[in-house]
Order: C-alpha cells, then sequence, then structure tokens
C-alpha cells in the first residue's frame, strides 16, 4: 500500500549506495516531497507560535515599568489581556503544528519501512547467503525507528528552537544592543563546559547500550534454544551468564549516573554565572539611565529563554544529523541493485515439464574457489522418477537450487522443454516447479492455510486430493482439529515425517509440472514413502520427478537413478542396471543393507 502513498519512490532510478550523509539529506527529502504543503504550514504555525512566545517577557517588562511609576491602571488590565491572547493563540498553532507534524512522520516512516521490506525480498538468494537475518529485520525495525523518532522528534525540536534562538535574538538586540553582545560573549562558556562533561555522559551511553545488548544477545540465544538448554539441564549455568551481563550493566549504570549529575550541574553552574553577569551588568546599564528597568526585567526573561533554546540547537543538531547519517543504512537496502539477469517472456499454457542440465559448472559466489558442480548432465522426462544420490556434499541439492534459478550456473545450460529456464517468466517457473526441501519450513498457520499456501486460489477439494496424494489426508483428519490445526511456530507441533507430507501437498496442490523431492521423505517409513512415490505417478497427467535420497531403499523403484560425486555423474541406470554393473552404486547398497542387517540382528 504505501506505493500509493510515495508514488515518487518506486519508479525513481535506483543508484549505487552513496555514504555520504548529504546524499542521504537529499533522499530523506525526496521522500519529504510529496508532503511539502503540510511541511509548508508545519513551518509558518513554527513561525506563529514562537513569535507568540515572545508575548510574555515582552508585556512583564512593560507592566515593571507601568508599577514602576504607577500609572494608566487600565493599561495594565489591557497588557494582561493582550498577553494572554496571544499565548493561547501560540499555544493553539503549537498544538496543530505538532499533530501535523507527528502525522506526516508517521506516514513517512510505514512507507520507508514498507519499501525497505519490499526491496530485501527482491535481492537475489545468494544475498540472503551472506546477510544476517537479525541484521536484515533490525533494518526495518531498530534502524527505519531510530531514523524516524530522531527525526520526527527532534527535526521537529531543533526547527522550534532554531525559530525561536532567531526571534529571541532579535527582541533582545531591540531592547538593549550593548546587553545582547555581552550574552552573545558569553555564550561560548555555556557551550563549551558542558560539552566537556556532556562528552563522559555520551561514551558511558554507548557503553550502556553495548552491554545491553550483549545481556539481550544471551536472552535470545537461551529463548530460541530452550530445548537444548532443558536436555542439558543447564538452566541455572544460562541464567547466571544473564546475571553476570546484567551486573556489568548495572555498574555502568551507576557511573553514567554520576557523569549524567556532573553535566547538568556544569551546565546550569554555567549558565547561572552567565546569568548574574548579566544582570549585574544590566544593572550598571539601569543606574546609568541607558536601560528601563522594564527592559532589564524584559532582557532577562528573554536571556533565560534564549540560554536554553541555544542548548536545545546544541543538543538536538548532532543528533539529527546522527539520525540523517543513520539513514543510509536503510538506503543501503532500498538502492541495492539485485544481481538477477532480467527475466524472460515465455509462458506457455502446456508444459511437459521436461528438463535437462548440459554440461552444468557451477560455484557459489560466496565460495569462489571451490567448483560445487563439474559439468554436470542430468534428465528428468515427463511421468518418470530420476533419482539423483551420492553423498552429502555431492551437489544434489545446488543442482535443485540452479533449477530453481536462485543461482546462474557459471557454464552450461538448463533447460526446460527446450527452451533455456532464463527465457520463462519467474512466476511461471516457479508455479511450474515445485520443491519440497530438505527441512521444509512450515509457518505458524493453520494446516489448511499451511497448504493453500502453495495456492490460494485452491478450493477444499483440491486440497484434499494434495493431500490425498502426499498420503496426508489421513493424518491430518485425525488432529484435533483436522485441517485448522495450528502447525506451531516453524510447524513445532507436528511430528517430521508430518511435516514432510503437509509441505509434499503444499507443493502437489500447485499441480506442478516438474516436482523436487529433496531428501523430502526422510523421516516417513518405508512403507508411506512408497505410498507417496507411487500416488505421485498415478496423477493422469503425471509430471516430472526429481527425487534426492540418502536412503538408497528408497530411490529402488526411480525409473533412473544417477549417482553423483563431487560434482560429477559417476554412473547412472535403473537399479538393476547399476547392481549388475557392480560399480560404487552396487558397494553402497551392499553397505547400506549390511548395516541395515546387522542393526536389526543386534536387537
Ligand atoms: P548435498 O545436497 O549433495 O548434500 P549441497 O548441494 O548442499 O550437497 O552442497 C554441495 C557443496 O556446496 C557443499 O560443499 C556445500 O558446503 C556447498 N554449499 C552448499 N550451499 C552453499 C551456499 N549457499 N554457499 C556456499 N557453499 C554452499
Ligand atoms: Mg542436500
Amino acid at each position: 500500500y504505501w506505493t500509493r502513498y510515495v508514488p515518487s519512490l518506486l519508479t525513481k532510478p535506483t543508484k549505487e549506495p552513496q555514504k555520504k550523509t548529504g546524499a542521504s539529506l537529499e533522499k530523506l527529502l525526496g521522500y519529504m516531497k510529496p508532503y511539502f504543503i503540510r511541511f509548508g504550514a508545519v513551518l509558518s504555525l513554527v513561525v506563529i507560535s514562537s513569535l507568540g512566545e515572545m508575548a510574555i517577557p515582552h508585556y512583564t517588562g512593560r507592566m515593571t515599568d507601568w508599577i514602576m511609576n504607577e500609572d494608566e491602571p487600565e493599561a495594565f488590565t489591557h497588557a494582561i489581556t493582550v498577553m494572554s491572547l496571544i499565548t493561547v493563540m501560540s499555544a493553539v498553532c503549537e498544538f496543530v503544528c505538532d499533530l501535523i507534524y507527528n502525522i506526516t512522520m508517521s506516514r513517512i516512516h510505514t512507507s520507508i519501512q514498507g519499501l525497505v521490506f519490499q526491496s530485501v525480498l527482491k535481492q537475489e538468494i545468494a544475498f540472503f547467503d551472506t546477510a544476517q537475518t537479525g541484521d536484515l529485520v533490525s533494518r526495518i525495525t531498530t534502524d527505519t525507528n531510530d531514523m524516524s523518532e530522531s527525526l520526527s522528534e527532534k527535526l521537529s525540536l531543533l526547527m522550534w528552537y532554531f525559530m525561536r534562538v532567531t526571534f529571541l535574538f532579535i527582541f533582545m538586540l531591540n531592547l538593549s544592543w550593548k546587553l545582547s553582545l555581552f550574552t552573545a560573549m558569553g555564550l561560548p562558556i555555556i557551550w563549551v563546559i558542558p560539552k566537556i562533561s556532556g562528552k563522559w555522559y555520551q561514551e558511558l551511553g554507548a557503553k550502556v547500550q553495548k552491554s545491553l545488548a550483549q545481556a539481550n544477545d544471551v536472552a535470545t540465544e537461551t529463548f530460541s534454544s530452550m530445548k537444548t538448554v532443558r536436555s542439558f539441564a543447564n538452566e541455572e549455568g544460562e541464567t547466571e551468564r544473564y546475571r553476570k551481563r546484567l551486573e556489568k550493566t548495572y555498574s555502568l549504570n551507576k557511573e553514567e549516573a554520576a557523569a549524567y549529575a556532573a553535566s547538568t550541574w556544569t551546565n546550569s553552574m554555567s549558565s547561572l554565572f552567565l546569568k548574574v553577569s548579566i544582570l549585574y551588568y544590566g544593572g550598571s546599564l539601569v543606574t546609568g539611565g541607558t536601560v528601563s528597568s522594564g527592559d532589564l526585567v524584559a532582557f532577562v526573561l528573554y536571556e533565560l529563554q534564549f540560554s536554553s533554546a541555544v542548548e536545545a540547537v546544541m543538543s538536538y543538531y548532532p543528533s539529527v544529523m546522527r539520525a540523517i547519517g543513520g539513514s543510509e543504512k536503510i538506503f543501503e537496502y532500498v538502492d541495492r541493485q539485485p544481481q538477477v539477469p532480467p527475466e524472460g517472456t515465455l509462458a506457455p499454457q502446456n508444459l511437459e515439464g521436461h528438463v535437462e542440465f548440459k554440461n552444468v559448472t557451477f560455484t557459489y559466489p560466496t565460495r569462489e574457489d571451490t567448483p560445487v558442480l563439474k559439468g554436470l548432465s542430468l534428465e528428468l522426462r515427463p511421468g518418470q522418477i530420476t533419482a539423483l544420490v551420492g553423498a552429502s556434499g555431492a551437489g544434489k541439492t545446488t543442482c535443485v537450487s540452479l533449477l530453481e534459478r536462485f543461482y546462474l550456473p557459471q557454464e552450461g545450460e538448463i533447460l526446460l522443454d527446450g527452451q533455456p529456464l532464463h527465457s520463462y517468466k519467474n512466476q511461471y517457473l516457479h508455479d511450474k516447479i515445485s520443491v519440497v526441501s530438505q527441512e521444509p519450513v512450515l509457518f505458524a498457520r493453520s494446516v489448511k492455510e499451511n497448504i493453500k499456501y502453495g495456492r490460494d486460489d485452491a478450493t477444499n477439494e483440491e486440497m484434499y486430493r494434495a493431500a490425498e496424494l502426499a498420503n496426508a489426508h489421513k493424518f491430518i483428519s485425525d488432529l484435533p482439529n483436522g485441517y485448522d490445526t495450528d502447525a506451531g511456530e516453524k510447524g513445532g507441533q507436528v511430528s517430521g515425517g508430518q511435516k514432510q507430507r503437509i509441505a509434499i501437498a503444499r507443493a502437489l496442490i500447485r499441480k506442478p509440472r516438474v516436482l523436487v523431492l529433496d531428501d523430502a521423505t526422510s523421516n516417513l517409513d518405508t512403507e508411506s514413502e512408497h505410498l507417496v512415490h507411487q500416488a505421485l505417478l498415478k496423477d493422469s497427467n503425471p509430471c516430472s520427478v526429481l527425487l534426492i535420497a540418502h536412503k538408497l531403499s528408497t530411490v529402488e523403484k526411480a525409473n533412473h537413478i544417477v549417482v553423483l560425486e563431487e560434482g560429477k555423474v559417476l554412473e547412472e541406470g535403473s537399479h538393476v542396471e547399476l547392481l549388475e554393473k557392480g560399480g560404487t552404486y552396487a558397494d553402497l547398497v551392499n553397505k547400506q543393507n549390511t548395516g541395515f542387517q546387522r542393526k536389526e540382528g543386534e536387537e
């Protein structure tokens, strides 16, 4: 929905990530562009209300003069009325201004969050190999929050106080240029001294944050591996570890409190010094007759506001700059161009599902010195089960990733119905090729929603049919709430084998033309495994199946078996052919069988 609110954002040409605060500021202004009218209104309201705030010192000064001279009593009441009216008006302006500003900033905040999320999802899979999930999440939560919080809060305050400083100084100059110059010369005192003590406080603040984050890490790690902690009965150890981190934070907190007290103390001392000097000098001007006592009162009141406004500008300016600088982190993702080649246009009505790997050579971008596939050729035929076997690390899953176009092979090509994979539309490709992975991930939703995740417009009948093919219908119906049972976080409320069958149903509901089962039935018993495989080929228009398995008994019935070793095809053929050949496959089968028998014998 954010595209509706920030239309200019998505069409904007994306540039290389820039590392300068200026560039980020430019970009931020770009995001604010659609709201220029609102910001204009905010600015005028700020001007009006800051001017209004000058009323109290001004009229207090006038009243002092009247009191000193004791004339015109009705002018006194008149001054009070005008002062109150102006002050109320200024407060109303401030209220409206705050409202418009904060609403607009929240709008911009959510647009940016949505945009970052969208940009992250567009990145190529290799990007996710290196990016840390926590880091990605913090970009849309903490980082954007920090940015918009400092911007919406501090930028408005900065603007506010800046206006105030300007107007106050003009009014002060108007009252007495001598006193104003004197004040201006004293300003460095209230800048420099607090800065020194403030630095100590800031450094400690950063240390506290870091120590808190370390404590949080312990908590996150412990909670997310609760089962491991419980099975090692290490609750006390973890509590101790957490407590130690908290102790460290506490001692830093104590130091921080001292630094805070010291910095506020030096602050008030230096401003007290300035005020006393102004009163002393101002007093001498009054006795000299250059300044009236009312003017001095007004001036001192202005100066009170002025020095606190200057302090505020000094403290908000760096944090606004920091927020703008911090926004680089966010824009880095928004601007990142995904390293994927442009998608093709093919989307034929009928697809056979014939897949051919031709001399494919591939190296992961994150590990450029170790080739994973070395001239691999492989064929998947419609209505047939092709099995891929080999030791773990041989490159089986890599073949699947290439078929899904997560990565591009460096050499060779992959054809689907005779056309290169990249000539098809992305959406089409993922509709036609369904993959059930080694460790399928279910969402914390009902079983029904999990299966229909494959195709959300599927009817219930189609869902039941897919579940039956996956040999899952029976157990799902037996669950306490049937298809409405919650699968739990990451599918934690169903067993491993049940999770795999739900995942297969989710893949089948798409009616794929190519189905890949990457060790997807490893948690099923041999009986149910065969039921699933047979069901797949009983379909009226059976697809091509790529069956990857570790247990060799799983692949016996496959039409064609390919044995992979270190990214190369070692041998291929049917189960019987390969056994007769007496090569690696036959060896492996023998090993697995004898291992199995020995185990049975032991029991
Ligand atoms: P298999 O599925 O046959 O067990 P894989 O295809 O998963 O093997 O892995 C083949 C090789 O590629 C292994 O050496 C593995 O360490 C490496 N590998 C797998 N995935 C990645 C990745 N995302 N980035 C870098 N190397 C990877
Ligand atoms: Mg694998």
